[in-house]
């Protein structure tokens, strides 16, 4: 089961005064630190009142000790709990009375890592871990716990065993050259690489929603200088937090507001001009506009009247699936408004950013956005899964090529084989340490 050799501790609760908090071991040395806490041997899942002492018997703090014995815990190791009052100085004492006693402190993630490495939770639901406790939305938090619960995972290894059946039916009839070709007509391998590229585009569309879930949905703000993107931007906020001012190309970074309407995460960006520029500094700011613009889930088109259909121009470069809105700003000026009634329609939004009238629709359409499809059986996920999956739809696609044009077994079976792996990189069949490392790295200590 368990292969590391050391034990290792950490406060699992929340910094700052609290009723309750927990120092968190796990490994090895469990069961004796557990034995030296509470003086005698721990029944397993047993809540023991407990009086926590130092090396010296000087008494620490009086809590519940739980014991976990390995493998029915949460590392799949040994696991001791120490529930204490959740005072900071005495959950450092407490931790490190259990440091005394052998264990070492943890790395952020690494009892979730632990975990995974004991094959207690696969890598997507190990994200998913962190992604409860990080969660700011209800609709986020929920998606994340059944992602956490595997339901995510299940959809892709449902879609991994597909792939891994289709691929050693092509692999067989490799094996026979002389009826390759034949076999590989077979109307049923068609069949079956069909069906599993549409569950696959099934997938990729609401594992795209479970990044909007968990990240909050991407807005893009474009528009030319002085459209009036950062006022929109602070209209939007309900706060001035970006620069607004009269001089073209004031706003020279990417700035990100968090804007949460009934329950629904958004992440604004207003981007700088997206123009050619001699100041680096603003060309700095252009490059990180550009990524902005090209993982956006929606793009919002900053414009004047004047400028509408000229400014369609800003939305290059914005991906297929993300949605477009036009906002025609200013329309407290007399002028626009006295034009108004003439080119209204339903794709184009007319408000003001200076006055707040027309905010309230935006902000119902953001939020309708937002929360499509957050209900039932919705999962949480990461923008590194939409990636897996978008690079296993292109090696489907080269595959139905190898298949159906090219009447190549081979380089079919090759592509699928990088389509497997790919897929496997989702919940963790196929990883590299570095990929491990950036993962946990990114959990809080005592996780
Ligand atoms: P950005 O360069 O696109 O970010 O534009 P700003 O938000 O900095 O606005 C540029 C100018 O337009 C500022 O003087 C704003 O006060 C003005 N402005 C922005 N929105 C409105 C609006 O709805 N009505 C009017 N009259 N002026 C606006
Ligand atoms: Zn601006």
């Amino acid at each position: 089961m368990s292969h590391a050799d050391d034990t290792i501790a950490a406060i699992a609760t929340g910094a700052g005064a609290a009723g309750v908090g927990a120092v968190r071991v796990s490994g090895p040395l469990a069961p004796s630190i557990a034995r030296a806490m509470l003086g005698r041997a721990p029944s397993p899942r047993h809540a023991h009142f407990a009086a926590f002492r130092d090396g010296d018997g000087d008494l620490i703090d009086r809590g519940i000790l739980l014991y976990f014995p390995g493998p029915a815990s949460y590392t799949g190791e040994h696991v001791l709990e120490l529930q204490g009052h959740g005072s900071a100085v005495l959950l450092d004492a407490l931790l490190r009375r259990v440091v005394a006693l052998g264990a070492r402190l943890a790395r952020p993630g690494e009892f979730t890592e632990r975990a995974f490495l004991n094959g207690k939770l696969d890598l997507a639901q190990a994200e998913a871990v962190a992604d409860v406790v990080a969660a700011t939305s209800e609709a986020g938090a929920r998606a994340a716990l059944r992602s956490m619960e595997g339901v995510f995972s299940a959809r892709v290894d449902a879609l991994l065993a597909e792939l891994i059946a289709l691929r050693v039916h092509i692999e067989a009839a490799i094996d026979f050259p002389e009826e390759e070709i034949d076999f590989l007509a077979d109307p049923v391998i068609g069949a079956n690489l069909a069906a599993l590229r549409a569950n696959l585009d099934a997938l990729l569309i609401e594992t795209r929603r479970g990044v909007r879930l968990n990240d909050g949905v991407a807005v893009a703000i474009v528009g030319r200088p002085n459209a009036g993107k950062s006022s929109l931007l602070n209209a939007l906020a309900g706060q001035e937090r970006a620069i607004v001012t009269d001089i073209p190309g004031t706003t020279r970074d990417v700035l990100r507001e968090s804007v949460t309407i009934d329950g629904a995460t958004l992440e604004l960006a207003d981007t700088a001009g997206l123009r050619e520029s001699e100041d680096i500094v603003e060309r700095e700011g252009i490059r990180r506009a550009r990524a902005q613009l090209e993982r956006c889930d929606v793009a919002l088109l900053v414009t004047e009247e004047a400028h509408a259909t000229d400014d369609l121009a800003f939305f290059e470069g914005t991906p297929v699936h993300a949605t477009r809105l036009v906002v025609i700003n200013k329309i407290d000026l007399a002028r626009t408004k006295a034009r108004r009634a003439q080119r209204d329609n339903h794709e184009t939004l007319w408000l003001s950013a200076r006055t707040g009238e027309g905010i309230d629709d935006l902000r119902a359409i953001l939020r309708d956005l937002a929360t499509a499809g957050a209900g039932e059986g919705a999962f949480s996920a990461r923008r590194r899964h939409v990636l897996a999956l978008e690079t296993v739809r292109d090696h489907l696609a080269r595959t139905a090529v190898a298949l159906h044009d090219v009447h190549a077994g081979e380089l079919a079976a090759e592509e699928l084989r990088h389509a497997q792996q790919a897929l496997g990189e989702i919940t963790g069949s196929y990883s590299s340490d570095d990929l491990l490392g950036a993962i946990f790295g990114s959990f809080c200590i005592g996780k």
